[in-house]
C-alpha cells in the first residue's frame, strides 16, 4: 500500500524530506506558503556530513549547485589582523572524510533540491500554507489557510524558525532573539578587495563581533556575513540595512578587516533566533508528526551547520520510513525512533554554535587565551571530525 508524507514548508528541511520521502518509497506532498518556491539569502557552508548526502541524492551533481570547493579555511584576529589557525579543507577534507567541504548560494542549493524533488515525483503546493495539523495516533489532518483538509499518514513539520505548526505541536513559545545581527551581502568576485580573491573561507574574531567570507556561484560572486551583538531595535526579518552597527564595530579593527566592509555597497540585516538545545526526542516527535530543521532546532549559525542538520534530518527520516509498512514498524514508532536518532546530536550542535559565538566574540584575558590555543592548536581545534563524519 502506497503511504504519504505530508510537508510543511519548502525551504531547505522540507524539500530535503519530500527527497527522502520518495527514495523510502513515499508519496510526497509538500505545501510552501510562498506563492513561488524561492529562497533568499546569501552564502551557506557546506561541510562533508551536508555534501555526503546531496550527492547521494544526486543533488551534489546538478550544474545549477555551483558550488565552490575552498582550499582552506583561515582564522584571523580581527584586532591585530594576526593569523590565528588554517584549516586545509579542498582535498584534504575529500580524502579525511569522503566528501568535499563546499561553499553555495542557497538560493542554488534550494534551486537543486527543488529540481531533484520535482524529477523524484514531489507534489508540489505552492502559497498554500498549512494552518493547522491534528496528528493522533491513526491519522494527520491538517487544514489550510483557505480552510481545506488534508489528509496523510505522516506529516514532516519544515515551516522553520518561526514554526506555527511547532507551537500547537510542542508548544514551547517562539525562539527568542539572541541579541545578535548578521549583516549579509553578496560581492561581484571583481569588486571584492584582493585578499577576498584568494578562494578561502576567512574569519576574523573579534570582541563581540565576527565577519566571515568564502566564494560561492563556482567563485565568481563572494560572500560577506558579520555578526554583531547588540539588539537592533525594531529589526524585523532579513531587510535591507545600513549596517551602522558593524561599521562603528569595524572602525576599531584592522585595516584588513575595514577593507571588506567598505567593499560592500549594500547589506541585508537577519536578527538571529535560537533555541535552548533539544531536551530529548518529545521535541522532534509527537505522534505521526516528526519536526525537522529550524522547526525543530534552530541554532546560531556559528558552526555552519543549520542546513547541514536539517538535511541530516531528511536521511534520517529517509531512514526510519523505509521499512515503516504498519506491518514492520508503525508510522509512530518509526518517527520516534527518528527523533531518538536525532536529537542529541542535534543539541550538541546547537550547544557547539552558542558556545562558538562566545570564543568567536570573546575580549580581554579570554581572547588572549583564545588566540594562544588556536596558535599551538589550530588544525586541530578547527577539524570536527565528529561533526563531518556524519550522525
Ligand atoms: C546568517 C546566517 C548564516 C547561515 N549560514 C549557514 C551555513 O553556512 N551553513 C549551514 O548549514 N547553515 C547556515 N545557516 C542556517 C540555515 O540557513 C538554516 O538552518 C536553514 O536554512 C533552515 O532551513 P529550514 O528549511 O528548516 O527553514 P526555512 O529555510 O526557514 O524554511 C521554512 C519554509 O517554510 C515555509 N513556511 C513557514 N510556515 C509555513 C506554513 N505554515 N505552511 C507552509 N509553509 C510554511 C516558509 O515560507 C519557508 O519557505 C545560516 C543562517 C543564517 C541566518
Amino acid at each position: 500500500m502506497s503511504r504519504e508524507l505530508l510537508i510543511a514548508g519548502g525551504g531547505i528541511a522540507g524539500l530535503a524530506a519530500a527527497i527522502g520521502a520518495r527514495r523510502a518509497g513515499w508519496e510526497a506532498r509538500l505545501f510552501e506558503q510562498a506563492s513561488a518556491f524561492s529562497e533568499v539569502g546569501a552564502g551557506l557552508q557546506l561541510g562533508p556530513n551536508a555534501t555526503r548526502l546531496l550527492r547521494e541524492w544526486g543533488v551534489l551533481q546538478q550544474a545549477q549547485l555551483q558550488a565552490f570547493a575552498p582550499s582552506l579555511l583561515r582564522v584571523r584576529d580581527a584586532v591585530d589582523g594576526r593569523e590565528l589557525g588554517v584549516l586545509p579543507l579542498g582535498e584534504q577534507a575529500e580524502q579525511r572524510y569522503g566528501s568535499p567541504y563546499l561553499t553555495v548560494h542557497r538560493a542554488d542549493l534550494h534551486g537543486a533540491l527543488l529540481r531533484q524533488a520535482c524529477d523524484a515525483g514531489v507534489r508540489l503546493h505552492e502559497g498554500v500554507r498549512i494552518a493547522s495539523a491534528r496528528v493522533d495516533g491513526t491519522t494527520v489532518l491538517a487544514r489550510t489557510g483557505t480552510g481545506a483538509e488534508v489528509e496523510a499518514e505522516a506529516l514532516a513539520v519544515a515551516d522553520g524558525v518561526w514554526s506555527e505548526l511547532r507551537q500547537q505541536l510542542v508548544g514551547d513559545g517562539p525562539a527568542p532573539a539572541t541579541g545578535h545581527v548578521a549583516y549579509r551581502a553578496l560581492l561581484p568576485r571583481e569588486d571584492a578587495p584582493p585578499q577576498l580573491k584568494v578562494g578561502e573561507v576567512q574569519a576574523w574574531l573579534g570582541p563581540r563581533m565576527h565577519l566571515v567570507t568564502y566564494p560561492v556561484r563556482a567563485g565568481s560572486a563572494v560572500n560577506v556575513v558579520g555578526f554583531v551583538e547588540g539588539r537592533v531595535a525594531g529589526a524585523g526579518w532579513d531587510h535591507a540595512a545600513q549596517a551602522d552597527a558593524l561599521r562603528e564595530t569595524a572602525a576599531g579593527l584592522c585595516r584588513a578587516l575595514q577593507a571588506v566592509v567598505e567593499a560592500v555597497p549594500e547589506w541585508r540585516l537577519w536578527p538571529v533566533h535560537d533555541r535552548a538545545p533539544l531536551q530529548g526526542p518529545g521535541q522532534m516527535a509527537r505522534g505521526r508528526a516528526a519536526l525537522l530543521g529550524d522547526a525543530a532546532h534552530p541554532m546560531r549559525p556559528y558552526l555552519a551547520q543549520g542546513a547541514g542538520m536539517a538535511l541530516e534530518d531528511a536521511a534520517g527520516l529517509q531512514r526510519v520510513l523505509q521499512p515503516c509498512d504498519d506491518r514492520v514498524l508503525d508510522v509512530p514508532t518509526a518517527l520516534r525512533r527518528f527523533a531518538l536518532n536525532r536529537w542529541e546530536r542535534c543539541a550538541r550542535v546547537q550547544q557547539r554554535s552558542r558556545r562558538n559565538g562566545r570564543i568567536f566574540h570573546a575580549d580581554g584575558l579570554v581572547r588572549l587565551g583564545r588566540n594562544l590555543a588556536l596558535r599551538a592548536g589550530g588544525e586541530s581545534l578547527l577539524d570536527l571530525p565528529w561533526l563531518y563524519r556524519g550522525g
